[in-house]
């Protein structure tokens, strides 16, 4: 069966912001402020309700902080590669930031007339703004409310499946509604991607299910360029046991209060790795490699995880992380007397969509935001730097939005809608639900296997194979149910994200950052100080086209 543009409904709008997580509403709320009728559309809520730590250089917590002193940290710690106009704009607009959410009635907890900050690995000062009540989700909370206020409109629960694309004019998007089991297309002048990053792409993985690297997926179909896609990050100290708590990130903050690792030997390891500092201003990334290393050479304990040694920290101190002692609480597990079990597990994309400093992306119509979009982080990105690109990258993707309208124009909807329910066909004897999940996990275990935390030429290699192995299978794909079409797209979605990233990494014969190859472990700026960056053919391939560093 074909799915026809005429069953499709349709709403308009100015700007179209799609994704419902931090990056998302600061875009909505900023292009709304600029006057342009919004409407903001999204699945769930992404990965901006778990965030704990939110980099801002106020200065409360430590005077010598500057945007300065900021700036030389993101790029020492993204190893150079991180594009510098992007870089400058976070470094001031992280403070404007925390003045725009404190102007909304976000509250950050005060000690002596200061706001308090906690000192997050690879940070010279303690920098992040938190709430004890959960930094993100407080913070979503206020955003949401000041949008409905000021008149955003909101489309809520649905996926987006397709760009709306008229001649290359990025003009909407097509959603699909499980409930009601129909399509919806709303058009717009402008579009802002804002639906965050890989997602469940490698099988350890602390993102949540809503996200699924679909952002990456449909940038690249509709003539963007994604760059820097080789460094993803793994996110050091996830929680194994408590078996309640696995995927759980416990907070690089709690080090830096003082909490401590440990390997089955007793020993508290990092001091070999960061002598003087252990736990401390070391990024998370080299963090995430010292912890994989000491279980690969068989430092670990039995379940291939360390001691995150919580029962150091003062009680009041640890009190203050009331999400995590809750729920290790709630495992039966007190933080305070008994330490909870780590290992690495990916959680987070560095690069991303190529922008401007206005958040446009090159094609017309098209702006992204947050972590949909590449450049500041470069190979690495500083602990509590995910939130601040969320909120100063959202912003301006909004703003940039709602001044580069496209002029309204007499468009053949039913042309652009039908282009983008291309390929959406159910037959009888199609596969089901569970082939597609099972291509899905078979893209997941070959991330992990080939392209994980350790990197080699043969790994790389043997997972592209698989990856085109896949994609022979996918491309196969008939699909029984609209529900099976919908998710055959996201696997589409994901197996050329993961592409792209094997690709990268197997291109980038150097280590840097994120990025570490077993074979080329030095870091070689004479070849590599540049992105690495993909482009569609128009042909459902890609090719590369490198950009060097601004
Ligand atoms: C467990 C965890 C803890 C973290 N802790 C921190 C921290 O303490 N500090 C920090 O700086 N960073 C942290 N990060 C990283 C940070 O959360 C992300 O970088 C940031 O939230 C990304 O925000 P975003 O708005 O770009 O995307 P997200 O918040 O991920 O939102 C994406 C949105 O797009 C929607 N979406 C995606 N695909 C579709 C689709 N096809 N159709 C419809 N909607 C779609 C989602 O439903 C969601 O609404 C953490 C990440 C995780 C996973």
């Amino acid at each position: 069966m074909k799915y026809h543009p005429s069953n499709v409904s349709r709403i308009s709008t100015d700007v179209l912001v799609l994704g419902g997580g931090l990056a998302g509403y600061r875009a909505a709320v900023a292009a709304r402020e600029k006057g342009a009728a919004v409407t903001i559309a999204f699945f769930a809520r992404g990965a901006s309700p778990y965030i704990i730590g939110c980099n801002s250089p106020i200065a409360h917590a430590d005077d010598r902080d500057t945007p300065e002193m900021f700036f030389e940290d993101m790029v020492r710690g993204g190893y150079g590669l991180n594009d510098r106009r992007l870089v400058e704009v976070m470094s001031t607009g992280a403070i404007d930031a925390q003045r725009e959410l404190s102007a909304i009635g976000v509250v950050f907890p005060t000690e002596n007339n200061r706001i308090m900050q906690r000192h997050l690995s690879g940070n010279t000062y303690p920098r992040s703004l938190f709430i004890p009540e959960g930094t993100g989700r407080v913070v979503l909370e206020h955003l949401t409310a000041h949008a409905e206020k000021i008149g955003v409109q909101t489309v809520a629960g649905l996926k987006v499946i397709d760009f709306l694309n008229d001649g290359g004019d990025l003009v909407g998007a097509l959603l699909w509604d499980r409930r009601e089991q129909k399509f919806l297309a709303i058009t717009a002048r402008a579009v802002v991607l804002a639906m965050g990053g890989i997602g469940r792409i490698y099988s350890d993985s602390t993102y949540p299910a809503d996200i699924g690297s679909d952002s990456y997926g449909l940038a690249l179909k509709h003539g963007a360029r994604l760059i820097d896609m080789e460094f993803v990050q793994f996110e050091p100290v996830v929680t194994v046991w408590p078996e309640a708590c696995l995927g759980m990130e416990m907070p690089t903050a709690m080090l830096g209060d003082g909490a401590h690792l440990i390997n089955a030997k007793g020993e508290r390891f990092m001091l070999r790795y960061n002598p003087g500092h252990g736990e401390k201003q070391i990024e998370k990334a080299k963090m995430a490699l010292c912890v994989q290393t000491e279980i690969d050479e068989g430092r670990g304990l039995p379940d291939d995880t360390v001691i995150f040694d919580t029962t150091v920290l003062p009680a009041e101190r640890l009190e203050s992380y009331k999400t995590h002692v809750r729920r290790l609480r709630n495992a039966g597990v007190d933080p305070l007397t008994t330490p909870p079990r780590v290992r690495p597990a990916s959680h987070s994309q560095m690069g991303g969509v190529l922008i401007d400093e206005t958040g446009w992306t090159g094609v017309p119509g098209l702006f992204a935001g947050g972590e949909s979009a590449g450049g500041v982080h470069g190979a690495s990105r500083l602990a509590g730097n995910g939130c601040a690109d969320t909120l100063v990258f959202g912003a301006l993707a909004g703003r940039g939005a709602a001044h580069g309208l496209l002029p309204m124009a007499s468009r053949k909807w039913d042309a652009v809608i039908g282009a983008s329910l291309e390929g959406i066909q159910t037959s009888e004897r199609g596969k089901t639900r569970a082939d597609v999940a099972e291509l899905k996990q078979d893209i997941r275990e070959t991330m992990l296997r080939s392209a994980g935390l350790w990197r080699h030429e043969a790994g790389l290699a043997a997972g592209r194979e698989r990856l085109r192995d896949i994609a022979r299978s996918a491309s196969e794909i008939k699909t029984e149910g609209i529900e099976e079409a919908i998710e055959a797209r996201e696997l589409g979605h994901m197996l050329v994200t993961a592409q792209v990233i094997v690709e990268a990494a197997l291109l980038r014969t150097e280590s840097r950052g994120a990025h570490q190859r077993r074979d080329y472990p030095n870091q070689d700026d004479a070849q590599w100080l540049k992105h690495i960056g993909f482009r569609t053919d128009g042909k459902g391939s890609f090719f590369r086209e490198d950009i060097p560093i601004q």
